[in-house]
């Protein structure tokens, strides 16, 4: 069943059992199957439906405003004496790359019938573009979030309840992300005929990594020709992602990740230090084990308990990812480097100065491992430029007063 050692496979597709390499699959409680099983049988032949490709291609133009711009940063290139380009994610209506993914899903879910749509979130960036797609569509949403997060992030929790989503506070354990995909998960068993839930992130039982990464793909599609037009080929040297769960760099990657000349770099958090114990740096810190419906790497103890994990940036406090990922780590395919609280932020108000773009704090994780990398003046630097950083503005203006 491994399909790692052949380069004659893709990276591209899971197996049938929706297993990347020794990662993925389908670990659900019973009271799932049926759901998990009707999306997996008509998944892909929905989203190959030229109308379901008419309507989700016409939507990612006249309402997210693609495509996105890839631009060249002049400056950022001259710091690292190569050429660098932003594929700029953070001028998507809803400020980031999430609105694809949000808008495939619930497109999909009509389809498949289903009048309500549920979706877990923990910073509220996922949530919000779910609560703007049912707001566009008519479709009721209840959000699940845990109540420190409802505490921590009242924007986002306003923006919602303004769209009309019901948000629904998550009250066990830690009371965070991993409490609201629970309560999201409860409550789809208990409406398995009328209800989707719109994941997040290329994480879950099969089918979602593979059905997420598709609808981010229009990421690297877009890449492809714009290089066309800008360099006269579709291929660069070098794909630059922040990776939380995994699905922008997914997006950024996946019509690269059968092209072996290009090299695919994976940035994860490493909080305080890789190895301080507050970090959320999973490929290299997590062990094969079960996360949310699917094996893949996961940050745990001894006795297989999930470990806290810690990053500034709620997006990218997640203690797995993707198993697309955990295969690209494994097999060599994809570099995975990290960067600190400390470094995204000193990235981020670089990059502000030099470009006249305040990227989100996930998205700085990426630019800061641009330090960690050294280039030739010719390379071809694709860098996804995730989500813009209003979101994070008290997190940078609580650095600014500290540095005064
Ligand atoms: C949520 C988020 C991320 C992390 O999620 P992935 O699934 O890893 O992409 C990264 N950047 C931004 C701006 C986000 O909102």
């Amino acid at each position: 069943m491994s399909q790692t050692k052949t380069n004659s496979v893709s990276y591209m597709h899971p197996n049938e059992h929706g297993y990347f390499g020794q990662f993925g699959g389908a670990y659900i409680p019973e009271m799932l199957h049926r759901n998990v099983e009707e999306l997996r049988s008509r998944y892909l032949e929905i989203m190959h439906e030229p109308s379901f490709v008419a309507a989700f291609h016409q939507l990612l133009r006249d309402y997210v405003g693609r495509p996105s711009p890839l631009f060249l940063a002049e400056r950022l290139s001259a710091l690292h004496n190569t050429r660098i380009y932003l594929k700029r994610e953070d001028l998507n209506h809803t400020g980031a790359h999430k609105i694809n993914n949000a808008i495939g899903q619930v497109l999909l879910a009509q389809r498949l019938g289903k009048k309500r749509i549920i979706a877990e979130t923990g910073a509220g960036q996922h949530g919000v573009a779910t609560a703007t797609v049912c707001a566009l569509m008519g479709l009721e949403c209840i959000v699940y979030m845990g109540e420190k997060d409802i505490e921590r992030q009242a924007p986002n929790v306003a923006r919602m309840q303004m769209l009309g989503a019901k948000v629904v506070a998550a009250t066990s354990g830690s009371k965070t992300l991993k409490d609201a995909t629970n309560e999201a998960i409860r409550d789809w068993i208990n409406h398995p005929n009328d209800t989707h839930y719109v994941i997040g992130s290329v994480v879950g039982p099969h089918p979602y990594p593979d059905m997420v990464a598709r609808f981010q793909s229009v990421i690297s599609e877009e890449t492809r020709w714009q290089l066309k037009e800008k360099t006269g080929s579709e291929l660069p040297t070098h794909v630059i992602a922040c990776v939380g769960g995994g699905s922008n760099a997914a997006g950024a990657f996946y019509h690269f990740l059968d092209e072996p000349a290009v090299q695919l770099i994976a940035v994860e958090a490493a909080g305080l230090g890789v190895y301080s114990g507050m970090s959320a740096a999973t490929s290299q810190l997590g062990k094969p084990g079960i996360l949310h419906g699917s094996k893949s790497l996961v940050m745990q103890t001894e006795d297989g308990q999930v470990v806290e994990p810690h990053s500034i940036s709620a997006g990218l406090d997640y203690p797995g990812i993707g198993p697309l990922h955990a295969h690209l780590f494994e097999s060599g395919r994809a570099t995975f480097l990290s960067a600190t609280d400390e470094e995204a932020l000193q990235a981020a108000f670089e990059v502000t100065k030099l470009e006249g773009i305040i990227p989100a704090l996930e998205t700085a994780h990426a630019f800061a491992a641009l330090k960690q990398m050294s280039f030739k003046a010719n390379d071809v630097v694709v860098l996804c430029l995730s989500g813009r950083g209003d979101k994070d503005l008290a997190t940078y203006m609580h650095a600014m007063q500290k540095n005064d």
